[in-house]
């Protein structure tokens, strides 16, 4: 083995290594919609410590307490709509947290 070879399999080990912590990282951060999961997502990030407070999802944990029969749901388009408690920020028709309250 020569030293171009050696310094071959090495920037390609470090290229290799490179895309698997950046893609670790761009996994890590879809998944961080302040505790939803990424679908309708605060573009700010503005509300995620609420939402991350009350345990907001994308699908609500109980099927009775979605945001589309949740007084404080704002309807909008087929995919999101926006929650008031979460500085009018897009959460999904299916999902749900903490703080539901029953539509009057
Ligand atoms: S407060 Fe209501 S509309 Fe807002 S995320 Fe919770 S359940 Fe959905």
């Amino acid at each position: 083995m020569n030293s171009n070879v050696s310094r071959r399999g090495f920037l390609t080990r470090l290229g290799v290594g490179a895309l698997v912590v950046g893609g670790t990282a761009a996994l890590a951060a879809c998944g961080k919609s302040g505790g939803g999961d990424a679908q309708c997502k605060d573009p700010t990030g503005a509300s995620d410590a609420l939402r991350k407070q009350n345990e907001y999802t994308d699908k609500a944990t109980d099927p009775q307490k979605k945001c589309s029969g949740c007084a404080l749901f704002v309807a909008g388009d087929a995919s999101c709509g926006k929650c008031t408690l979460f500085q009018n920020s897009p959460v999904s028709p299916e999902g749900g947290c903490k703080a539901w309250a029953k539509k009057a």
